[in-house]
């Protein structure tokens, strides 16, 4: 996968390879060939920044058009922000460290989000056919808002590599006990759109590893005998085409008591999922247990998950505590050495260039709305979409 290592802003010999504007028919370009000139340069506080004119469409842009800062004010702020959204900080812990508005940080945190989301599609695009590894899949389990909005998270993961391979959202009604209280507020909501949900999610996670599998090959797919999960595997076109391993979650003795041999299997065999729904606790503010910090949108939790995931597949090394750098994009061949957020954050990506499932299209756009809420923010930037 090519990516640069050191930051657009910083190149001092940049070439546009392709046009930015999305209207323009040398957007989509990938071979090289692309056609510009030169067209002066402005000055920023720090450096000088070259523009370019698109001989296709005849508009102007800079390098800046290519940078993942493009039109911030501060752009220095980018990868404080990742870090301390990855770090486990709430957007106004943010805030107050950075001397920023909390909303500063939220629009930040949209954009990195947005930028996670491509940067998954663009290694998405470079595994096509080369998937041979098992996956573990699982839902992570969070809510929207309030408890009354739960919704899974489908979160596909190699069993070798340890490489998170997409997210998939599955809103679903509220379970366990409540007192009637409880119960008549939750009458009181709004109708969520549901999309299928644990059926729908597992479907269309089902389709997006299918289409990394080698031609006329089949998933070996390993889940914890969710009926979803069956369901969703027996869809049209989908039958025949997995082969479902089911460790359904054996009942376990008090605390302390040894592991069955049904709970050892279990626990061997969904490891990968276990450890990243652990490290997604640990690590995001609003998913620990018994917090006063807690996702409003579930477009944001998701644009934050995937920020997470961005960070588990390039960044971090699978073990910390032993000396194992390798970050599971390394396994897999789509990087040579363990990513930082710089290098990460290096360049801009742009959504029509990246091919993007129906769902993460609207999330993109955030139209995957929260109705319980008056106000939903869609994105609907026209530079910097
Ligand atoms: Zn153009």
């Amino acid at each position: 996968m090519q990516w640069p290592g050191t930051p657009v802003e910083r190149l001092q010999l940049f070439r546009p390879n392709f046009c930015p504007w999305p209207g323009c028919r040398e957007h989509h370009r990938t071979t090289p060939g692309y056609r510009f000139l030169r067209h002066g340069t402005y000055r920023t506080e720090t450096r000088t920044v070259p523009r370019f004119l698109c001989r296709a469409c005849r508009r102007s842009f800079s390098r800046q058009s290519f940078a993942l800062s493009y039109y911030l004010k501060r752009p220095q702020l980018v990868i404080p922000v990742a870090a301390g959204l990855q770090a486990g900080s709430a957007h106004r812990q943010l805030a107050r460290n950075l001397g920023c508005a909390p909303s500063t940080i939220t629009r930040l945190s949209a954009r990195l989000g947005r930028h996670a989301m491509l940067l998954m599609a663009l290694a998405l695009r470079h595994l096509r056919g080369g998937l041979v590894e098992p996956v573990v899949l699982d839902h992570f389990e969070t809510f929207e808002f309030t408890q009354d909005l739960p919704f899974g998270i489908a979160t596909p993961v190699g069993r070798d590599s340890w490489f998170v391979y997409g997210l998939d959202p599955a809103p679903h009604a509220r379970t366990g006990r409540r007192s009637a209280e409880q119960e008549a507020r939750r009458m009181l909501r709004p109708e969520r759109s549901r999309r299928g949900g644990y059926e729908g999610s597992s479907a269309r996670t089902i389709r997006l590893l299918l289409a990394l599998c080698p031609r006329g090959g089949r998933l070996e797919l390993a889940g914890d005998g969710h009926r979803s999960y069956d369901r969703a595997v027996q869809q049209p076109g989908l039958a025949g085409r997995v082969r479902l391993h089911r460790f359904p979650n054996p009942r376990r003795g008090p605390k302390g008591s040894p592991r069955s041999p049904e709970a050892r299997a279990r626990d061997q065999a969904m490891f990968p999922v276990d450890a990243l729904h652990g490290l997604i606790r640990h690590t995001a503010a609003h998913h620990r247990r018994e917090t006063i910090a807690f996702g409003r949108r579930l477009n944001a939790l998701l644009e934050r998950l995937f920020l997470t995931v961005a960070w588990r597949n390039f960044i971090k090394g699978r073990s910390e505590r032993r000396p194992d750098p390798v970050t599971p994009a390394m396994r897999l061949g789509l990087a040579s050495e363990p990513w930082t957020w710089r290098r990460t954050l290096a360049r801009r990506l742009f959504p029509a260039r990246e091919s993007l499932s129906r769902v993460w299209r609207d999330l993109y756009r955030r139209d995957w709305i929260t109705p319980v809420l008056p106000s939903n923010t869609r994105h609907r930037l026209f530079h910097a979409y």
